[in-house]
């Protein structure tokens, strides 16, 4: 018998509308009224997945427990419903003809012609099922990325139809999210491009049985009435995602829809019980009350683009609310950082009262961040360096308290004559690059009373991970005499995995990315821990 459900999302009209948002908002309302839910994003690009694109392309890459690069919706997925994703959560357009290649190589298809029509079309409908057959959840939500009409969208939205079909009426259902546009000068919210993006959904044989329309003012009864006649939807499945101030209202809103009830409802589910939604509420309150400002620096070389931190400024919103602190948060390109006078270069830091290092690869910006570091680290800043901030973290120590004035990594220098960050065993510039990093969850085991021990509470703790480099152990002897300590190692391979600077109020660097398990109901605690120390400083 069918159980599980299957509930897809489009888009339609422009991209940015925030589907990712808007599933992730349904995920947590079915979630929170006790469904098994988990959300799968469909990219139609022909990368086998985004951990080879730069995050100018595509934002965040961001890792899943089992090592998969994906989309950053799967963060929004996460940090809403405090759930962990896996790669059958994150499927390309890439990897679908890459499985079916192989599959024509091996002979599976002996005898026929391979097509995209049903070929293709038949596994991407096997990943979609792929999570229901689990047995482990009662819906499937399956956002499709890209807008209706594209080109290279055409096989997901013939596979919707097809999977539709099989399904049946009761077990699987579409939301198409579209944009409601404001004409200034006519004063008026116009339905047309809605229209017009059904009309294309219908042309390929998908009826949409909610829209939600994506709109900058309040949608009138008026507006809702056409788009259900036009749209051949009933009233209250239009359904209104205004602007928000922040993306954690965004399930509240939609609950005030009724979307929630209007997917139950059409699902054939019980919707008696309201979701449970005490402890977002308590976070939505925290976030919006706080009144106390604590100022971080981020430095990094995409500031310009905040979706390459997605996760990282995620994690620090959630913390900050735990706290009951508003994080304000100071983007600093750190290849500028690099180039100034030593009195500019103290004017940026102005006020700050936490430095956090990004992660990244290659060496643009590097030297403004290690600068900064020594600058965070001499004056007693608190300090927080990921995976490459670690690096550098150590990089400096190397340089400016070890005197290995050429102490360098080597991603950036082959001939340093101190290496204190050294390639992986069995990676080197010239491995493979794709999927080929340590990528995902490893243990790690932590020394007592330790600025991470103490934040974590506990000793063994897992992180994911995303990176080519690791700390070199031969420089381990002198860098702990000097006083940076090794905190985190891996209980077996014995990798350094959390460097820690002593006689400093709290400056933790991690080979981890720990920002990928943030919540917004569980904050993680070298966050928390960060901005509690960011809050004190200068304060004593
Ligand atoms: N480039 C570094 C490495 O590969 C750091 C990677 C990162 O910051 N994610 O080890």
């Amino acid at each position: 018998m069918q159980t599980t459900k299957y509930i897809f999302v489009t888009g339609g009209v422009t991209s940015s509308l925030g589907k990712g948002i808007v599933s992730a908002s349904l995920g947590k309302l079915l979630k929170a009224r006790g469904y098994r839910v988990t959300i799968q994003k469909l990219d139609p690009y022909i990368n086998i997945d985004p951990g080879t694109m730069n995050p100018y392309e595509h934002g965040e890459c961001y890792v899943t427990d089992d090592g998969a690069e994906t989309d950053l919706d799967l963060g929004h997925y996460e940090r809403f419903l405090s759930v962990n994703t896996s790669q059958a959560n994150n499927i390309t357009t890439g990897r679908i003809y890459q499985t079916v290649i192989e599959k024509e190589r091996r002979g599976d298809y002996l005898g026929k012609t391979v097509q995209v029509i049903p070929h293709i079309t038949d596994e991407i409908q096997h990943r979609i099922q792929a999570l229901g057959e689990t047995g482990a959840y009662d819906m499937v939500i399956t956002e499709i990325g890209g807008t209706v009409g594209d080109i290279e969208s055409l096989p997901y939205i013939e596979a919707v139809r097809q999977l539709r079909y099989n399904l049946g009426f009761g077990n699987s259902m579409v939301i198409h999210l579209t944009l409601i546009p404001y004409l200034k000068a006519a004063g008026e919210l116009k339905t047309k491009p809605t229209q017009n993006s059904v009309k294309t959904l219908l042309e390929h044989g998908v009826q949409p049985d909610v829209v939600v329309g994506r709109t900058e003012h309040p949608l009138s009864d008026d507006i809702r009435k056409k788009i259900a006649l036009f749209c051949n939807v009933p009233k209250e499945a239009v359904i209104q995602s205004i602007d928000a101030e922040s993306i954690y209202d965004v399930p509240l809103l939609m609950q005030e829809e009724g979307l929630d009830a209007v997917v139950l409802n059409r699902l054939g589910l019980p919707n008696n019980l309201p979701p449970d939604l005490s402890s977002w509420k308590s976070f939505l309150t925290r976030l919006k009350t706080a009144q106390k400002i604590v100022h971080i620096a981020l430095v990094g070389k995409y500031v310009e683009l905040k979706d390459a931190y997605k996760s990282i400024h995620e994690a620090l919103i959630h913390a900050g609310a735990a706290c009951d602190f508003k994080v304000h948060v100071h983007w600093l390109h750190s290849e500028m950082l690099d180039t100034l006078s030593a009195d500019d270069f103290h004017a940026q830091f102005e006020g700050i009262q936490g430095i956090l290092v990004a992660p990244g690869f290659g060496d643009r910006g590097i030297e403004g961040k290690i600068r900064t570091i020594q600058y965070a680290r001499e004056r007693q800043i608190p300090f927080f360096g990921i995976c490459l901030g670690m690096q550098c973290a150590v990089i400096e120590f190397a340089r400016n308290v070890c005197g290995f004035d050429d102490a360098h990594s080597s991603e950036f220098s082959t001939t340093t004559t101190h290496p204190v960050i050294h390639y992986l065993h069995g990676q080197s510039a010239d491995v493979r690059k794709g999927g080929t990093m340590r990528l995902g969850s490893y243990p790690c085991m932590l020394s007592p009373n330790s600025s991470a021990a103490n934040a974590y509470n506990t000793l063994q703790i897992h992180e994911r991970h995303r990176h080519r480099l690791e700390f070199n152990d031969a420089f381990l002897n002198v860098l702990e005499e000097n006083g940076m300590k090794a905190t985190g190692r891996h209980p077996e391979l014995g990798l350094v995995e959390i460097v820690e600077v002593q006689n400093h109020p709290w400056f933790v660097g991690t080979q981890f990315h720990p920002e990928y398990k943030s919540r917004v109901e569980e904050p993680h605690p070298l966050f928390v821990a960060f901005l509690k120390h960011a809050e004190t400083y200068n304060k004593k």
